[in-house]
C-alpha cells in the first residue's frame, strides 16, 4: 500500500502496488462514492448501440437521461436509437402505481414507430413499488405482435456488471427463439459498440481476410441482424466486462466457442487477426491475415514515429470500466515508452489484475472499484501526467491540470485497429505535451 494516502481501512485490500492478491469481483464499499455505474445504466451501455430497437424507461425521467447522446455509438442505417423514451414517474405514480403509464408508453410507441423490439428497464423507483412490469410486458407482446422484453434493472440491485448481465439475458431472449440449428463460416464481433466508427475499422479487417461477420453485438446493429447470431462459427469478444456472459450462454446454447480479443494496440490488434484466422480462417485466409498485419503495421509504425521523443519517459494513470482494456493501453503505453505509474478498472477480475502487475513496474499502483479520492491522491503521489479514462473521469484530470485521453463513450476519433494506434498516439502526444496543463497547475497548485 502507497504511503502517505489517506485510504477507508475496507479499501485498502483492494489498493496495491505489485496488483498481487487484489480483492475485486465484490460489491463497492458503502460510503465510498464509487466511479462504478448503475446496473440499469449497464444493461442500457450494451443494448442501446441496436439502431432499430426502442428504449423505454420506466421510472423517474432523470434515468432516463442516460441514452445515446453520451455514448458515440455510430450507425450506417436507422436513427431510431437516437430517441429515447421514459415513463417519467411521478410522486403520484408512486403511491398509485406505474402501470398505465407504462402501457401508454408501449401504446404510443407502437402506434408512432412500428418498432421490432421494446426493451423496457424497470429502474429504482420501480424496483421499490413493484409494478408488474412482466405481466404487461407479455400483454403488449399479444396485443401488438412485437418483441417487447423486460430489464429488471433498479440500480441498487447491484453495479453495472449485474446490468451487463441482464443486457446479456435479455439478448438471448431475442435471438434464441429464431434459431433453427443451422450453422454457417463466420464470426460474431461482441463488445464492440462502434464507438467512432471502430466496428467498421474492424469488420474491414476481416472482409479483407475473407471472414464473414454474421453479427455485432451491439455496434451499428439490427434486430434482424442479431437474430442470425447463432448461426455463427465463433465468437471474438471484445469487451469481455460486457459480453463473456452472453459468450458464455451462446456457447452452452448454440454451441459457438469464443476467445478474448482486443482490437486496442498493434500487438493486440495483430494477436487478435491471427487468433480468429487461425481458429476458422483456410490457409488462404491465415496468409491474407499474415499480409494485412504487416502493411498496417510498418504504416502504423511509420506515422507514430515522429510523435515518439515527445513522449518518451511520461507518466500514465489508466482508469477504465474493464481490466481486459487496461491491459490493452497498458501495453499500448509500454509500447510508445511511457510507464504506467497507476492503473485500475470499475470492474477487473482477478486474474486480469496479476497481468497488469506482470507488466507493470513494482511500484505502480494498481485498484479496483475506485473512487475520485483515491485516484486524484494516486496521481498526484505518482505525478501522472495523462489520465486514461472516460466520462466521469474527465473533470478530475482537468481539475488536476493533468491531460485527458477518453477512451470510453466520448471519443471522438477511432481508438481500435490498427488506424487508432495512430490516433491514439497522436492524441496522447496532443495533450501531454499542451502548455496549457501547466497554467492549470499553476492557477490551482496542483501537483505542486
Ligand atoms: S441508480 Fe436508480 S435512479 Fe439512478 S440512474 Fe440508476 S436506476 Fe435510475
Amino acid at each position: 500500500m502507497p504511503k502517505n494516502i489517506d485510504i477507508l481501512e475496507e479499501r485498502r485490500s483492494s489498493i496495491s502496488q505489485g496488483g498481487r492478491n487484489l480483492d475485486c469481483e465484490k460489491g463497492s464499499v458503502a460510503g465510498a462514492v464509487s466511479q462504478r455505474a448503475c446496473v440499469y445504466s449497464g444493461a442500457r451501455v450494451v443494448l442501446n448501440p441496436i439502431t432499430d430497437a426502442f428504449h423505454l424507461v420506466h421510472g423517474p425521467i432523470g434515468c432516463a437521461s442516460y441514452t445515446w447522446d453520451i455514448r458515440g455509438s455510430l450507425t450506417a442505417g436507422s436513427e431510431l436509437y437516437r430517441q429515447s423514451f421514459s415513463t417519467d414517474l411521478l410522486e403520484r405514480d408512486v403511491v398509485f402505481g406505474g402501470v398505465d403509464k407504462l402501457k401508454a408508453g408501449i401504446k404510443e410507441i407502437v402506434k408512432v414507430y412500428n418498432p421490432p423490439v421494446i426493451f423496457i428497464y424497470a429502474t429504482c423507483v420501480v424496483g421499490v413499488i413493484g409494478d408488474d412490469v412482466e405481466a404487461v410486458a407479455r400483454a403488449a407482446e399479444k396485443e401488438y405482435g412485437i418483441r417487447v422484453i423486460v430489464l429488471k434493472a433498479p440500480g441498487f440491485a447491484g453495479n453495472k456488471s449485474l446490468g451487463y448481465r441482464l443486457a446479456g439475458e435479455a439478448l438471448m431472449e431475442l435471438i434464441a427463439p429464431k434459431f433453427n440449428g443451422q450453422k454457417v463460416k463466420g464470426l460474431n464481433i461482441l463488445g464492440d459498440y462502434n464507438l467512432a466508427g471502430e466496428m467498421w475499422i474492424v469488420k474491414n479487417y476481416f472482409q479483407e481476410i475473407g471472414l464473414d461477420v454474421i453479427a455485432s453485438f451491439t455496434g451499428d446493429s439490427t434486430c434482424a441482424d442479431l437474430m442470425k447470431a447463432p448461426t455463427a462459427s465463433l465468437n471474438v469478444v471484445q469487451c469481455a466486462g460486457s459480453m463473456t456472459y452472453l459468450a458464455m450462454k451462446m456457447e452452452s446454447e448454440f454451441g459457438i466457442p469464443w476467445i478474448k480479443a482486443s482490437f486496442f494496440g498493434l500487438e493486440d490488434t495483430a494477436k487478435a487477426l491471427r487468433d480468429t484466422t487461425d481458429l476458422i480462417g483456410t490457409e488462404e485466409e491465415r496468409k491474407r491475415a499474415e499480409a494485412l498485419i504487416k502493411r498496417e503495421s510498418q504504416k502504423t509504425l511509420a506515422a507514430i514515429k515522429p510523435y515518439l521523443p515527445g513522449l518518451k519517459g511520461k507518466k500514465a494513470a489508466i482508469y477504465v470500466g474493464g481490466g481486459f482494456k487496461a491491459i490493452s493501453l497498458i501495453r499500448q503505453f509500454n509500447a510508445l515508452g511511457l510507464d504506467t505509474v497507476m492503473v485500475g478498472a470499475q470492474n477487473g477480475r482477478k486474474e486480469e489484475y496479476e497481468v497488469m502487475a506482470s507488466l507493470v513496474s513494482s511500484d505502480t499502483v494498481i485498484l479496483d472499484d475506485a473512487n475520485p479520492s483515491e485516484l486524484e491522491a494516486f496521481m498526484r503521489e505518482k505525478g501522472a501526467d495523462i489520465l486514461v479514462g472516460g466520462v466521469k473521469e474527465r473533470p478530475l484530470a482537468f481539475k488536476l491540470g493533468v491531460a485527458f485521453c477518453d477512451h470510453n463513450h466520448e471519443r471522438q476519433a477511432p481508438l481500435a485497429g490498427f488506424l487508432g494506434v495512430t490516433n491514439f498516439t497522436k492524441e496522447i502526444n496532443l495533450t501531454i505535451n499542451s502548455p496549457v496543463w501547466a497554467h492549470v497547475r499553476n492557477a490551482v497548485g496542483a501537483l505542486n
